[in-house]
């Protein structure tokens, strides 16, 4: 499936890896953003998208935007954690405000396949040994993770009253070129590149599953070519690695810096895991890139820019 697409937030991290899988597949592809902090034109250079610069919660650009687009990926959001647990306003706003819009004017305007991409926080901590289904209960543990939780509260709402039939895309972390240094594998990186300690919240002990934003941009393709309009798919990485050890390969590829811990975060989730058996075999699906090369992958060009700079 290719044609028009309205990629909401396509400036950000996994916006911009979205994009350009995007346009490679063959789609022609607006990219709304407000160019926030997260959000930068430079994500988007040399790849053949139109940028409109705009909020998500400004419903008649939305309106007018998604006017005749035979899908929408719906990216835009507050991304950060430690941000919402200082001020989760912006993330009310944008997470659940603008998100109902986009949902809305998108189920009005009849557009066939709408993807709202969520994550696995909106479940909360998974128990050892673990991992949830696509309908475990939503239990969020931050800010952040409620504003996503009440986000797809209105996926279900929007499909209850205008009948729209919304796909939910929940993926574990993901890393790669173009995150913001203010999330944890960049920030280790930058740290260690300016000689800095690697700062690690408690114990180190949470766990992530760490997933490349390629692979995961290559995934949701794969849910507008394949997937079912309302489903909900998840995305893992299948590399569950402790905070600790993620931070201690960094410092050891950047010749010896040292981690130094800081205070844990309010409500630290210990592990993060989700069930992507369906998708892998529905999609057709799995990820590509092994995290030691992911990882280099992206000291090399967090690297490259700095010496570019
Ligand atoms: P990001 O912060 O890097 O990018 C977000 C983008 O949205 C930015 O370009 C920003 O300018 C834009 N934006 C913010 N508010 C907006 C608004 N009101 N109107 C228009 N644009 C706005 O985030 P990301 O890491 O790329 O995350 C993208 C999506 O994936 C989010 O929905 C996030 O919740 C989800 N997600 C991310 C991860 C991850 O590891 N990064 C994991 C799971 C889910």
């Amino acid at each position: 499936m290719s044609g028009h697409c309205l990629l909401t937030g396509g400036a950000g991290f996994i916006g911009s890896a979205t994009a350009r899988a995007l346009v490679q597949a063959g789609w022609q592809v607006v990219v709304l953003d407000k160019l926030t902090y997260a959000g930068r034109r430079e994500h988007l250079e040399g790849v053949a998208v139109d940028l409109v610069v705009g909020d998500i919660c400004d419903e008649d650009l939305v309106r007018q935007l998604v006017s005749g687009a035979d899908a929408v990926v719906h990216a835009a959001a507050e991304s950060h954690v430690g941000r919402a647990l200082l001020d989760p306003t912006a993330f009310l706003k944008t997470n659940i405000g603008g998100t109902r819009i986009v949902l809305e004017q998108s189920a009005k305007a009849g557009v066939p396949h709408v993807v709202h991409l969520s994550t696995d926080e909106v479940f909360g901590s998974a128990p050892e040994g673990t991992s949830f289904a696509t309908d475990a209960p939503l239990r969020p543990g931050n800010a952040y993770a409620a504003s996503k939780a009440a986000a797809e509260a209105f996926v279900h709402a929007t499909a209850h009253t205008l009948g729209s039939r919304a796909t939910i895309v929940r993926c574990t972390n993901n890393y790669g070129p173009r995150q913001h240094n203010e999330k944890a594998i960049p920030g280790w990186i930058r740290a260690a590149l300016d000689g800095d300690p690697l700062l690690i919240h408690g114990d180190g002990l949470a766990i992530r599953d760490w997933l490349h934003v390629e692979d995961f941009a290559a995934g949701l393709v794969s849910v507008l070519a394949k997937g079912t309009p309302g489903e909900i798919y998840h995305f893992s990485g299948h590399n569950p690695l402790t905070n600790r050890w993620v931070a201690q390969q960094i410092a050891d590829l950047c010749g010896g810096a040292v981690l130094s811990h800081v205070a844990d975060r309010p409500g630290q989730d210990a592990r993060y895991a989700l069930d992507d058996a369906c998708t892998r075999e529905t999609l057709d699906w799995e990820p590509i890139l092994p995290f030691a090369a992911g990882l280099k992958q992206t000291l090399e060009w967090i690297a490259s820019r700095r010496r570019a700079a």
